[in-house]
């Protein structure tokens, strides 16, 4: 979510796809902002469609390009979380589709995706026109924690990770390829996005985030697929997780000593210009400051809590 109306198109190209691992295929944004990575994951007798692209006509040239590749194989659907350039797009997979999300994410589609639709909507023409015609739809299929989806001789493992990006963040892990697409949890070459919104949202969890990234990392991936930027290698975990975790010792430093939030946030934001200068989005690291002085006042007793929402990741 860029704060400056964005005067590009937000199209998904999947003419640029790229075959990352043995029919695993990854349609890649290429930094174009309101565009994510988008996956494609084969199986004998079915393929799993990883986010939709912003908007039915994105959706559309997803669909389009998965049945191509599918060539008859059943076709599923699963979205990363509710933001508009992930899943607003579902609706075109309505009748070819089985539709499959986690149930916070279900819950956060219902009572967040309309006022997200119209945030959206105002963030300049090229977006207000991708969204004419959005109808948030209802998944076909809602699991709590964890799913494992038979692709035909390959087991793809879906596992919500309890909140941190959003309140329903869902990871997809294919292990005989060793990849793992964790939407929103992870950007490359730029910074952490936090839509920490308040009064309107304030699910975002600097704190948990760090949690689940260490998680993840654990676990073992070779290939990871960001919401946003270049597919990389593990090491993108921990680059992610060292970022969340300099932004939070950095702000709360500066709570402790009871600075106002403007003087810290100006003064985190530039010292983490400096550390990342070649990194894009600015403007999240002040709503990440904004989120960690909001978590700051309970974190001496968070850690007993913590843990407590949605172990699996
Ligand atoms: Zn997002």
């Amino acid at each position: 979510m860029p704060f400056e109306p964005l005067t590009h198109e937000p199209a998904v190209e999947p003419g640029q796809a790229v075959e990352i691992a043995r029919d695993l295929v990854v349609i890649p944004n290429h930094g174009v902002d309101l565009v994510p990575n988008i996956g494609v994951i084969g199986g004998a007798h079915s393929v799993l469609v990883v986010d939709t692209g912003l908007g039915p006509r994105n959706a559309e040239k997803v669909l389009t390009f998965a049945a191509e590749q599918a060539r008859g194989r059943r076709l599923y659907l699963t979205t990363t979380h509710f933001h508009p350039e992930h899943a607003f797009g579902a609706q075109v997979f309505a009748d070819h589709a089985t539709y499959l999300v986690n149930s916070a994410q279900a819950a956060d589609l219902v009572h967040k995706g309309p006022a997200y639709l119209d945030m959206f909507r105002g963030l300049g023409t090229p977006v207000a026109r991708n969204l004419e015609g959005v109808d948030l739809v209802a998944p076909d299929v809602v699991y709590d924690e964890a799913h494992e989806l038979d692709l035909g001789g390959r087991i793809v493992r879906l596992a919500a990770t309890g909140r941190a990006h959003s309140k329903g963040d869902q990871v997809v892990t294919v292990p005989d390829a060793g990849v793992l697409f964790t939407g929103d949890l992870v950007e490359t070459g730029q910074f952490a996005i936090f839509p920490w919104f308040p009064p309107y949202d304030t699910d975002v969890s600097g704190q948990r985030w760090i949690e689940v990234l260490r998680r993840l990392d654990a676990a073992g991936p070779d290939l990871v697929v960001p919401g946003h930027g270049d597919v990389s290698g593990r090491r993108v975990l921990t680059d992610v997780r060292e970022y969340l975790e300099l932004l939070r010792d950095e702000t709360w430093q500066r709570r402790d000593s009871a600075l106002p939030e403007e003087t810290i946030a100006a003064e985190v934001e530039a010292l983490m210009i400096e550390r990342h200068p070649e990194w894009e989005g600015r403007d999240w690291i002040s709503k990440g400051v904004g989120c960690l002085c909001a978590e700051h006042s309970g974190h001496e007793t968070a850690s007993a809590g913590e843990t407590a929402e949605s172990p699996s990741a």
